[in-house]
């Protein structure tokens, strides 16, 4: 069946009709159930295919449907931004409330490059999408997702691999392929796919000839994908989300915040530090220095865990630091001695401020048979799309944040 499968595009439009005549009488491949490749551009700002020629991206907006910007939950950063969109809860819900967190009851550290961690089922709550999936008979794969290695409820994807930051574009676009290749009965039905290029190259400012370069590669790796699917014949088939989990805003060496001008920096238990500050002081020592840091700076939010305004969702999980600070716009928070020895950390580009900024504001672009064709909408939240890729694989969500009635002007 494979080979048949591979064969047919060699041949002519007629030969292609034969075969799937031939196929078809054989009793043997039948289309795709409906399928969903779910791909994340990492620190994919909304505009940024204004920066540059993206004629991939453009070709599937123009065919599909494009918001004007994804809302990301706060904080605006990489894991607790991609577990949210999986499983349409907010950080505080999820229990993925930053990419370097404490958890005081197993007391444990977890941190990005620490793989015990992030492949430890026990930092991540709720149920993402694969699980629902999986959960519901159905065959998922992540080449790279938060979450994606670990065991969660006693479920993974069939599919996955463990995180593999140089793995080429080719190979992704290979391995993704080879799944689509599958028989039916091992064919995935969610596909969850990753690139980090944006953000490695906004992170080096966000007009930098490297994030210019890392648009251009990623745009370019998804006409090679796309190209793919229809050697394949199976583009029109694919329901197709393209997406980013947060933006990027510009920083700067002359917008620094000195912790050691207000408080002793070794002394506030500093778990994680710009531009979310988050603090796990001893019991003895948190009032001082809530109270030094509290209005010390103009351009430093200073919030207790329980004081966190509403509109954040940031304060009832218990990993959420009893005190935590929050730069504003394209500011950083260090101590002066770290930053005499190497200022150039706080020049380029930097997220995880408040998700109010449009500055941190990604991109959302959708097609395929489950989606309008040529639909521009606005900005909307990426809670909701959990929801949203669990109504196009006709799954039943699990509890969430999100709600499918905010997203479905996008469905066909
Ligand atoms: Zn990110």
């Amino acid at each position: 069946m494979r080979a048949s499968f591979r064969k047919k595009v060699h041949l002519s439009r007629l030969g292609l009709v034969l075969v799937y005549l031939v196929i078809a009488g054989c009793g043997g491949r039948s289309r795709l159930e409906p399928t969903v490749l779910l791909i994340s551009l990492d620190g994919f700002r909304w505009d940024y295919q204004q920066k540059v020629a993206t004629p991939n991206l453009d070709r599937l907006a123009e065919t599909g449907v494009q918001a004007k910007a994804l809302i990301p939950v706060f904080p605006t950063k990489t894991f607790p931004n991609h577990y949210t969109i999986v499983t349409g809860l907010y950080p505080e819900n999820h229990g993925i409330v930053a990419n370097t967190m404490f958890d005081p009851v197993m007391s444990d550290t977890f941190m990005l490059d620490k793989r015990e961690a992030v492949s430890d089922g026990r930092w991540y709550g709720g149920e993402p999408i694969w699980v629902t999936a999986e959960k519901q008979g159905r065959i998922s794969a992540c080449l790279f997702w938060a979450g994606s290695e670990a065991e969660i409820n006693g479920s993974r994807p069939t599919y996955w691999y463990e995180y593999d930051h140089n793995l080429p574009h080719v190979d992704r676009v290979n391995q993704v392929l080879s799944w689509l290749d599958l028989p039916a009965d091992r064919r995935p039905q969610l596909i969850c796919m990753y690139f980090p290029d944006t953000d490695d190259g906004g992170h080096l400012g966000t007009s930098s000839p490297a994030v210019i370069e890392a648009i251009q590669r990623v745009d370019s790796t998804l006409g090679i994908l796309f190209d793919g699917l229809v050697q394949r014949d199976i583009m029109e088939e694919l329901n197709i989300i393209v997406l980013s989990d947060h933006g990027m805003a510009d920083i700067d060496p002359e917008r620094m915040i000195f912790l050691d001008d207000y408080i002793d920096p070794r002394q506030a238990g500093i778990i994680d530090w710009s531009p979310l500050l988050g603090m796990w002081p001893p019991e003895e020592l948190r009032n001082d220095i809530y109270s030094a840091l509290k209005n010390a700076h103009p351009r430093l939010q200073v919030y207790r865990r329980n004081e966190v305004p509403d509109r954040f969702h940031y304060s009832t999980h218990y990993r959420i630091p009893p005190i935590i600070g929050i730069a504003n716009e394209g500011w950083s928070i260090a101590t002066r001695d770290y930053y005499d020895r190497d200022s150039t950390h706080y020049r380029g580009g930097a997220h995880g401020y408040d998700n109010r900024y449009p500055s941190m504001r990604g991109i959302f672009i959708a097609r395929g048979p489950a989606f309008e064709n040529g639909m521009q909408i606005g900005a909307f939240q990426n809670l909701h799309i959990y929801h949203l890729v669990a109504e196009v694989l006709d799954l039943e969500p699990a509890p969430n944040d999100g709600s499918l009635d905010s997203v479905k002007v996008v469905l066909d």
